[in-house]
């Protein structure tokens, strides 16, 4: 191994179109998803999760799911992520051209059975056959699968989660089939050295490779302090949204999920690429003021601007 720390590729995951919009009251109109969705990728993120493909009654803000791939798909270099709790919606994304399917299965069965409806043994059959469509897609093209393992720190009904229940959930998904698990903060309930904890263990089990990123929510205002954490403990992906957009149904006013904007600051500032320009990335905030006007955005870099940084301005300097 070389003495000399090499700057890794970090790669920020705008999860804001999906996971920030979803709990929202407002629905934030197509053209400005559209709009959204251009502009990030034009500030250098390269990974966005666009839409959920749910039944609209359940969740009107993504009626537009397939719209939003399709148009999203048109973005050079852009890698894009949809959600999708069971088969067919995973065969709606698929079929829109989704670079990447995540489906979501919690650790704690009571809470898989309070979101999705389904015992373990239940889900481990959906992958199945998700894993079963997923082979039958052209190799050439073929999307991945990748299971958000939901309430892996912990779960609003259950309470504690186990790391063995983690363990043993992550080796079901990888023995189907899964291309990749990410242990997901759902409830925002993590710390930091809890977060060193279950990637060490899932990376000691499973291999890196196969650990997807990380999902963190700010619910308790440790978001940054666990980025940090899965930073150190080897992470090289972060889930995030802009605005902190999103929020918690079990603690209202709750920020969403860790603010996109502040994480690539701290990163950047860090003298770690994430290939953002910090500036465009906040001008992305004008659309969602535009299209959400009575939604809080959160979210500090915004609160003071781009003008004081201790690498210089190197960050806010035009690339
Ligand atoms: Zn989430």
């Amino acid at each position: 191994m070389s003495a000399i720390a090499e700057t890794p590729a970090i790669s920020i995951v705008e999860v804001g179109p999906r996971d920030g919009l979803q709990i929202l009251k407002s629905i934030l109109p197509t053209a400005h998803k559209k709009r959204w969705i251009a502009a990030a990728a034009s500030a250098g993120v390269r990974e966005i999760e666009v839409c959920s493909f749910v039944p609209a009654a359940v969740v009107p803000g993504m009626a537009d799911a397939d719209e939003i791939v399709r148009y999203a798909r048109t973005i050079a270099g852009l890698q894009v992520i949809a959600l999708a709790p069971n088969v067919k919606g995973a065969a709606a994304a698929f079929a829109a051209g989704a670079h990447k399917v995540t489906m979501p299965i919690s650790v704690s069965v009571q809470h898989n059975l309070a979101n999705i409806r389904k015992t373990h043994a239940q889900s481990i059959d959906e992958l199945r056959r998700v894993i079963d469509l997923r082979d039958q897609q052209p190799k050439a093209s073929r999307p991945a699968v990748e299971i958000g393992l939901s309430t892996s720190f912990g779960c609003s009904i259950a309470g504690a989660v186990p790391l063995e229940d983690v363990l043993r959930l992550a080796e079901k998904c990888l023995a189907t089939g899964a291309d990749h698990v990410t242990p997901a903060d759902t409830i925002g309930i993590a710390n930091p050295a809890q977060v060193k904890r279950v990637y060490a263990a899932l990376y000691g089990a499973f291999g890196k490779a196969k650990i997807g990123g990380s999902h963190f929510h700010d619910t308790r205002g440790q978001g940054m302090a666990n980025a940090l954490a899965a930073l150190e403990a080897g992470v090289t992906s972060f889930d995030a949204s802009l605005a902190g957009l999103g929020g918690c149904p079990f603690a209202p006013g709750a920020s969403g999920n860790i603010c996109t904007e502040d994480l690539a600051w701290m990163l950047e500032e860090m003298g770690l690429s994430t290939g953002i320009d910090l500036a465009k990335l906040l001008a992305c905030r004008d659309i969602l003021k535009d299209g959400m006007p009575n939604e809080k955005l959160s979210g500090h870099l915004a609160e003071v601007g781009l003008a004081r940084t201790q690498s210089g301005g190197r960050v806010a300097a035009a690339r």
